[in-house]
């Protein structure tokens, strides 16, 4: 990111408003090039925001992290239960049973807090033998939390009051392009909240008119959303609109 967060904020929202400008019929493809262009605007940007910060400990292989509550938009949630269904329509893929891992571990988590999560040490369905098996699809929310200790953030996983060091890097870029994302789902009149992962995927893997229909206006995803303020959200946005 060269520049204000201003600018690379109002580029990235105009950018997704053009995606949703020449959506055409397809709508789960649309939801896919926009979660895709979240995707790249991060990992294109992250190293120049992260510059100069000390390196990361998180590695592949530590999953010690996966077991919070994750976000995402609406887009992502699509993007995510499309590879779902590709990979489960392959044998091996089918074997790892991804749907009924999710179902199950939402039925377990629904309604619980951030802590409560944590404390009951349940990994996020998508961890399998420690790795993350849709980790090239996975949400802005996974990418944007980072951290310089592993000690710290195994000692906070097994419950210990600690202060885990986090990337600020990572967390405003994953802000930044996720705010712009919303942003421009808002401009163009669609829902533009942030749903709890797991219900999310659960809604979407059952319900396969669920991504055209909420293109059309109705939110199928409602069940999982955040309850976030979201009329100052909206305020904000409005507000930005009118810079440059
Ligand atoms: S989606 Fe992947 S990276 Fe994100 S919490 Fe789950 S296992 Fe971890």
């Amino acid at each position: 990111m060269n520049g204000e967060p201003i600018d690379f904020f109002q580029e990235m929202r105009r950018g997704f408003g053009l995606i949703l400008a020449h959506e055409g019929a397809d709508s789960a493809a649309a939801a896919r090039a926009l979660a895709d262009s979240a995707f790249d605007w991060f990992e294109d940007n992250i190293a120049t925001q992260a510059e100069g910060q000390p390196a990361l400990a998180c590695t592949k292989g530590c999953p010690t992290c996966c077991a919070l509550r994750v976000t995402a938009t609406a887009p992502e949630i699509f993007l995510m239960a499309h590879y779902i269904r590709m990979v489960e329509a392959t044998p091996q893929g089918a074997q790892l049973q991804l749907t009924r891992r999710i179902v199950l571990a939402e039925e377990a988590t629904r309604g619980r807090s951030e802590q409560e999560r944590l404390d009951s040490g349940r990994p996020c369905p998508m961890l399998i033998e420690e790795a993350c098996v849709l980790h090239p699809v996975r949400t802005l929310a996974c990418r944007g939390h980072a951290a310089f200790s592993e000690e710290q953030c195994r000692a906070a996983a097994s419950g210990e009051e600690v202060d885990v060091s986090i990337s600020a890097a990572h967390l405003t870029l994953r802000a930044l392009v996720q705010s712009a994302l919303q942003a421009a789902l808002r401009d163009r009149g669609l829902p533009w909240g942030l749903y709890e992962l797991n219900q999310g995927l659960a809604l979407t893997l059952a319900e396969p008119e669920l991504v055209d229909d909420w293109f059309a206006g109705t939110d199928g995803l409602a069940p999982a959303a955040l309850d976030l303020d979201m009329a100052a959200l909206g305020q904000a946005f409005d507000e930005l609109r009118t810079i440059n």
